[in-house]
């Protein structure tokens, strides 16, 4: 099913102020949110399209992405998937509006709009990974057809020992004396929306309800330990240098049992022995004789995987662009292949035997030899603005 506009979801222009898409976002939120909404599984779809719409368009990074390259651009994460739950939902954006919930002061705007501040407590655990970014270098071919990458990522993964618990066989754990096994403690918060009384979490359980009696030999408590991981991403075709991808939840592995961190892809381009990207055109520079484009002859041209002949007619001039139709790179959006466009050059020679220089002599003052461009011989600026544009 195609995606919608995440500007649309939100019903906010594509100028619209990080002000303004958060207000949309809490309305829209509001609307179609579950607790309002029972047994809605149409508004549920809803609530997660504008969670995902608020998350990248909250996100300057994230932001300028999307507006450059779409849906393809913030691919990997999401909260529409089917496998989504909105606890993951309220688990990620208490992340956003206050820090987390490791720190003892966060902020979960759900618990305070909804009032639905028991709904999240028995999953809720410890401080969420960090975020890791890694390089991943593609070739022209790659991103021509897309790829699916293997690589291998050194991270935090969840303690074995101890189901990521941190304590002693996953079992050596007692009730949180500080909030009694709620794992939240109430208070009065100065937030984005003015003061509320909120529930937050528990600082000294971290939010788990519980407190570990005895540490987990292996990690020390910590529930995570220092790892390797091999990650198969998809990359989709059509991707340009400096763009990103995000992996929920995969980055670094949470504290204690808390959600993982996601990892962040950044796409490196790989030079291509000859062509030239310029978005989803292909530029190869074709240097001709003087003679080759006086009489016309054919040239092979690199493509991205092989080569091409192209048929060079009589009487070519330097400047002249061949067009080979859809070899070039897909649009990262799915509209279209790209060009590779042949820019033809007459190469000049730099050095001449006395017969050659005799030779041309000859011809110098022949009439023919004149330069006489005609009026359907186009400037560069037009040529490349009927290619380009
Ligand atoms: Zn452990
Ligand atoms: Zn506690």
């Amino acid at each position: 099913m195609a995606k919608r506009d995440y500007y649309d979801i939100l019903g906010v222009e594509k100028s619209a102020s990080k002000e303004e898409i958060k207000k949309a976002f809490r309305k829209t939120a509001l609307k179609f949110h579950p607790d309002k909404n029972p047994d809605d599984a149409e508004a549920e779809v809803k609530f997660k399209e504008a969670a995902e719409a608020y998350e990248v368009l909250s996100d300057d990074n994230k932001k300028a992405q999307y507006d450059r390259f779409g849906h393809a651009g913030v691919s990997g994460g999401g909260f529409s998937g089917q496998n989504v739950n909105v606890e993951d939902i309220f688990e990620h954006f208490g992340d956003i509006f206050g820090g987390g919930r490791s720190g003892g002061g966060g902020f979960d705007p759900f618990e305070s709009f909804f009032g639905g501040g028991g709904r999240r407590r028995q999953t809720q655990t410890g401080k969420r990974g960090s975020n890791l970014r890694i390089k991943v270098k593609m070739t022209l071919s790659e991103i021509a057809k897309g790829t699916t990458k293997k690589i291998k990522v050194k991270k935090y993964l969840p303690c074995d020992q101890c189901n990521g618990t941190g304590a002693k066989d996953g079992t050596a754990v007692d009730t949180c004396a500080t909030c009694n096994g709620a794992g939240a403690v109430r208070r009065v918060t100065n937030t984005i929306l003015g003061q509320m009384q909120t529930t937050t979490t528990c600082p000294t359980c971290n939010g788990s309800g519980k407190s570990i009696t005895t540490k987990c030999g292996k990690c020390g408590g910590e529930g995570r330990s220092y790892g390797e991981e091999t990650i198969s991403i998809d990359i989709p075709a059509g991707v340009a240098e400096g763009m990103q991808l995000s992996l929920r939840g995969k980055g670094n592995a949470g504290e204690n049992g808390g959600p993982a961190g996601d990892l962040i892809i950044l796409v490196k381009e790989e030079k291509h022995g000859s062509l030239v990207r310029e978005g989803e055109n292909l530029i190869y520079t074709l240097y001709i004789s003087f003679i080759d484009a006086t009489l016309g002859t054919s040239v092979e041209v690199p493509t991205i995987d092989g080569k091409a002949k192209i048929k060079i007619p009589a009487g070519t001039q330097s400047g002249k662009i061949f067009r080979l139709k859809n070899k070039g790179l897909p649009s990262v959006n799915g509209y279209g292949t790209g060009d590779i466009l042949v820019d033809v050059n007459i190469w000049t020679p730099k050095h001449l035997s006395k017969e050659e220089k005799k030779l041309l002599e000859e011809l110098k003052g022949s009439e023919n030899f004149k330069p006489a461009p005609s009026k359907s011989e186009k400037g560069f600026f037009d040529k490349m603005k009927d290619f380009l544009g």
